[in-house]
């Protein structure tokens, strides 16, 4: 799943690629996708792509004023494509195709445009065309950005002052902070040597300041490392950039402890006893509720 640093790789790539091209047409074979009626995907035929944004991990295209905004949830991606002509048309309901948007020729004569894949039975990617990206209400609701300016450690502060939640899932909410997924809180709490399970709201003024700096330097490492890459690259930078997340049973690169991975809501997360727990295995709730 695309969190901050690809999807702002992603808007990068796109303002280099995209921008300067008019849309020549949005093919839809996933209907589902498609959240809004109105305005219409075929208003944007015709349009010139000015701009190119992200907003957490949804990625916004600035046709003229008005927006295409995605957001590629667990299984989508973005392909992008040199050149459409030949192509074969879309067909509703088959593959991965969930979107494709044609763009103008260049001076070669190439017709290059983009595409919305999505793998797994799970269809949770989502399109939206709005006149204002705050129409989106994913966007609308969105916490603070951590690479923004005012992400400052009083802020983040103030944001887990008082919380009762585990600072894993806080880091995960969107209207918490936003652009932060399953990847990349474990990464941050790697890096702050922080339990995952620790209520945010008893963070020391301390813990508070190498939390910020873990989350600024994680992410801002990660934009580092996938700026410039080919969107067919992204997917296995994030994956080789990864110190925990995705690698139960590896060694541990700072102490050299063994991975370990733990139940956590909807999915599992990973984290190194040494260097977050005190060397103590965090218990599987989901799994001794069940013993019970
Ligand atoms: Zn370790």
């Amino acid at each position: 799943m695309p969190e901050l640093p690809e999807v702002e790789a992603l808007a990068e790539f796109l303002r280099e690629h995209a921008v300067g091209h008019a849309v020549v047409g949005v093919d839809v074979t996933a209907f589902q996708a498609l959240k809004t009626v109105d305005p219409p995907v075929t208003a944007l035929a015709g349009l010139l792509v000015t701009c190119v944004a992200r907003h957490g991990k949804f990625l916004d295209v600035d046709c003229d004023g008005l927006h295409f905004v995605t957001h590629l949830a667990r299984g989508g991606w973005l392909r992008w494509r040199d050149d459409l002509t030949g192509a074969k048309p879309v067909r509703p309901g088959k593959g991965p195709l969930a979107v494709r948007v044609r763009l103008s020729p260049d001076e070669d004569g190439r017709a290059p445009g983009f595409e919305l894949t999505e793998a797994g039975t799970q269809k949770r990617l989502a399109v939206y065309v709005v006149r204002d990206p705050e129409d989106v209400p994913g966007i609308a609701g969105l916490g603070p950005d951590p690479l923004a300016e005012g992400f400052t450690p009083d802020l983040l502060k103030t944001i887990v002052g008082g919380s009762r939640t585990q600072i894993k899932g806080l880091l995960r909410d969107q209207k918490v902070i936003a652009g932060i997924g399953n990847a990349y809180s474990d990464e941050v709490l790697h890096v702050a040597k922080m339990s995952p399970f620790k209520i945010a709201g008893t963070l020391t003024d301390g813990q508070v300041a190498d939390l910020h700096d873990a989350i600024v330097s994680t992410l801002r490492d990660a934009v580092g490392r996938a700026r410039g890459l080919a969107a067919k690259d992204l997917k296995s930078e994030k994956k080789s950039g990864l110190r925990v997340h995705g690698r139960t049973g590896e060694a541990c690169e700072v102490c050299g402890d063994t991975i370990r991975e733990v139940s956590f809501a909807d999915s599992s997360l990973q984290y190194c006893p040494t260097c977050q727990t005190g060397g103590k295995p965090l218990a599987d709730r989901r799994l001794s509720r069940l013993l019970k």
